[in-house]
């Protein structure tokens, strides 16, 4: 066991091991952190800033996923502060991205009362789906810019580096280099990007096709014998969204 520590959560003293974050320490004594940007298999790079955690003394409010704990800290988790922050977050992201298919984030959402009108002016992100291969599609509409995706890709996982941001500001999106094909890229289709992706953004080709309300042959067809075939949505189906 390594050098042990003492420090406050949330009116709580407690005991712990130095070299642990603030969030890993608080899940320990069961005190629950919203997270979206960070995934338990990936590097934490404090992009989303939903975990962040009021620390005495300091500055600004802390995002716990990466802040390591120290002796003596007194550390606040939920107060109105850190819950406005968290609400308006939850906001700006459903402001300009769809949130629809990711039932984690339409809960953080309602639970710190977010108002998906708050920023009506924003300009929503609309780029048209990408559908060039026959393994999975990338639909950027639903995309937060978590980073996950482009961590397990890389380091995390799977040292392909396929994909990585493009553009800047309101224009970033994950691309892969040039906007190439991903199979025109290093992309192995491993999948492991659609496994960590919280939004849906990534989907499996066969999981879109039957959302747009083909069947189970037509999509063995498409996908095994017309690979990178541009799809359109069918004439006659129950199941058409
Ligand atoms: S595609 Fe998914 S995993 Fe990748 S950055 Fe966007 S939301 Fe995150």
């Amino acid at each position: 066991m390594g050098e042990t520590i003492k420090l406050t959560i949330n009116q709580q003293e407690i005991e712990c091991e130095k070299d642990q974050t603030i969030l890993q320490v608080a899940k320990s004594v069961g005190v629950d952190i919203p997270t979206i940007c960070f995934h338990d298999h990936c590097t934490a790079n404090a992009l989303c800033r939903i975990c962040v955690v009021e620390v005495k003394g300091a500055r600004t409010l802390i995002a716990s996923c990466v802040a390591k704990v120290s002796d003596g800290m007194v550390i606040e988790t939920h107060n109105e502060r850190i819950n406005r922050s968290r609400k308006t977050i939850m906001e700006m992201m459903l402001s300009t991205s769809d949130l629809s298919q990711s039932p984690q984030l339409l809960d953080i959402a309602s639970a710190y009362h977010a108002d998906e009108n708050r920023f009506n002016d924003a300009e929503r992100r609309n780029p048209p789906i990408i559908d060039d291969n026959s393994m999975f599609v990338r639909d950027y509409e639903k995309c937060i810019l978590c980073w996950r995706c482009v961590q397990v890709c890389a380091e995390d996982a799977q040292y392909a580096f396929a994909i990585n941001f493009k553009g800047r500001g309101y224009h970033t999106q994950i691309s892969t280099f040039f906007e190439k094909p991903l199979t025109e890229s290093t992309c192995v289709f491993c999948g492991q990007c659609i496994g960590v992706c919280p939004t849906e953004a990534l989907k499996p080709k066969r999981q879109w096709l039957l959302e747009l309300g083909y069947e189970s042959d037509q999509i063995m067809q498409m996908t095994r014998n017309e690979r990178n075939k541009k799809t359109k949505k069918p004439q006659t189906s129950s199941a058409e969204k």
